[in-house]
């Protein structure tokens, strides 16, 4: 088969490098283009990254030469891991000009048009593209992911809700400081320590939860009508983000039906064999001390949110601890998965 041609844009960074190390042998897309800041373009790709994947940075790519973030390239996909800072413009641009923008930035997310895709649980919201594309006079269109915490949340929330009815969430996290980007927190900041806020980050998860399991109406996507109150933290992780959450429902359910419910869950990334797709998008693990990032991070190639402590809650109805990988299943994993969803839908 011949292989899709893909651009990276923000290659450079913590999701970027992950883009790169995924797609470097990814069975249906090639990279063809590695775009990043004025500070990357001119230099090639293993001059500009400071690489800090697990792997060695793929040979072709190293001595590839970073281009600016600019559209009418040779590819039809551009995968965005661009800072917030700068994506909203850039991405537009790439849409305007035909390309199909897969992005893992915040800026286009909670727009009605734009889908927000978990495609284990929404996949119908791509049908929003066509009014997308009509509405903005776009020959491409955007397509995103959520933010990584809200990722791990909606996927254990999914099943769930459609069963019994999620009325109230209360979610503290526990997140990795390679989801702060590259440098990102100062080590001076974050060894031995816990810091108590990340900058928008209870807003996105209380967000975009609802719009996640929320459906389509008019060509417009509406919210699930749930409350979720979220509190966020950074710590001394490498990798992973560990959420507590406790649940109240409409219908009531015992911990063990949900975690049978859970633990045979799957949706139409796994009916249709995606390549990047879980065989498990929840993996339900019984031992009374996991999951714990540095054994259970990797499950399933980063791609499997697991879920643990699935256990009655006194104050609202069952509690769980959920960890998921952030740059793989909550960012360039999840954008590669829409893609190979959009391929099969046609949307390419
Ligand atoms: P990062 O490490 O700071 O990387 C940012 C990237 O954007 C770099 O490649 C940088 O290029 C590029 N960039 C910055 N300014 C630019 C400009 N003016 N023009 C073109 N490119 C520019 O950030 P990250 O953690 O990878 O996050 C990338 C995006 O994904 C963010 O929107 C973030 O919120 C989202 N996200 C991150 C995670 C995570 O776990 N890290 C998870 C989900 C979503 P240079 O190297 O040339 O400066």
């Amino acid at each position: 088969m011949k292989k899709i041609p893909v651009a990276i844009l923000g290659a450079t960074g913590a999701v970027g490098q992950q883009f790169v190390t995924l797609l470097a042998s990814h069975p249906w897309f090639e990279v063809r283009a590695l775009m990043a800041s004025e500070r990357s373009t001119g230099k090639t790709y293993g001059e500009a990254v400071s690489w800090k994947q697990a792997g060695p940075l793929p040979q072709r790519l190293a001595a590839v030469k970073v281009e600016a973030c600019e559209p009418g390239g040779d590819f039809s996909i551009a995968f965005s891991a661009l800072d917030a800072a700068v994506a909203g413009g850039i991405e537009k641009a790439f849409a305007a000009a035909g390309h199909v923008v897969v992005s893992n930035s915040r800026n286009h997310r909670l727009e009605p048009d734009v889908p927000l895709i978990l495609p284990e649980l929404n996949a119908d919201h791509l049908e929003v593209i066509p009014g997308q594309k009509k509405n903005r006079r776009w020959k491409g269109c955007i397509v995103t992911n959520s933010n990584c915490s809200t990722m791990f949340l909606a996927m254990a929330l999914g099943p769930i809700h459609r069963r019994y009815g999620v009325e109230k969430v209360f979610v503290t996290t526990m997140q990795a400081i390679s989801g702060a980007g590259y440098p990102g927190v100062p080590s001076w900041d974050i060894l031995g320590n816990v810091i108590p806020f990340i900058s928008g980050e209870e807003e996105k998860i209380e967000t975009e939860t609802r719009k996640i399991l929320g459906f389509v109406r008019d060509a417009r996507i509406e919210l699930a009508t749930f409350t979720v109150s979220a509190q966020t933290n950074r710590v001394p992780v490498e990798n992973g983000h560990t959420e507590c959450v406790s649940l109240a429902l409409r219908s009531p359910a015992r911990p063990k039906e949900i975690a049978e419910l859970l633990s045979g869950f799957t949706g139409l990334p796994q009916q249709l064999k995606l390549p990047s797709a879980p065989v498990h998008p929840i993996l339900v693990r019984s031992e009374p001390d996991r999951p714990q990032p540095r054994m259970d991070v990797m499950t399933e190639n980063g791609m499997s949110t697991v879920v643990g402590r699935i256990r009655p809650c006194p104050i609202l109805d069952v509690r769980m601890v959920l960890l998921g990988h952030n740059t793989i299943r909550g960012a360039a994993g999840a954008a590669i998965l829409n893609a190979e969803l959009l391929k099969v839908q046609k949307y390419l």
